[in-house]
């Protein structure tokens, strides 16, 4: 078994564990004692939260919804080039206050002030939220 030392993606408190791998699956996790943040414990999701990292269901590429309602696999260049595109066609029939973006509590500080730049200065709109609000 080997053992990675991470920091856990759930939020932004940032605990720290080590990652346990046996035939590259990932099976369990391990806090890493005497961590300035986390002391040695984990809440149940960063105890919990590593199902998906092997699960089947797990996406591993962009999905572009198709006018028939499918989803088509496309590669991030081609995902990121069709938002793109998208925004403009937006941006240009409604204005910019037609777009809203939705942050996350699973982002880093430094994310979260990057994607309010990017909603202010790219996007000219104001309307950010963060799920961490409720
Ligand atoms: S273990 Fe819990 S509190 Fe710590 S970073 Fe992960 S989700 Fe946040």
């Amino acid at each position: 078994m080997k053992r990675i030392l991470t920091t856990c993606g759930y939020c932004g408190c940032g605990c720290n564990f080590y990652v346990n791998v046996k035939d590259d699956q990932v099976i369990g996790v391990s806090p890493k004692p005497n961590h300035p943040v986390s002391k040695g414990q984990l809440c149940v999701k960063g105890w919990q939260g590593h199902s998906f990292v092997n699960h089947p269901d797990r996406l591993t590429s962009p999905l572009i919804k198709q006018s028939d309602g499918t989803f088509k696999e496309s590669t991030w260049e081609e995902a990121l080039s069709y938002i793109a595109k998208s925004f403009k066609k937006i941006i240009s029939k409604k204005g910019s206050d037609a777009i809203s973006v939705f942050s996350s509590a699973r982002c880093t500080n430094e994310e979260n002030y990057l994607l309010v730049k990017f909603a202010r200065s790219i996007l000219k709109t104001s309307n950010i939220d963060h799920c961490a609000r409720l």
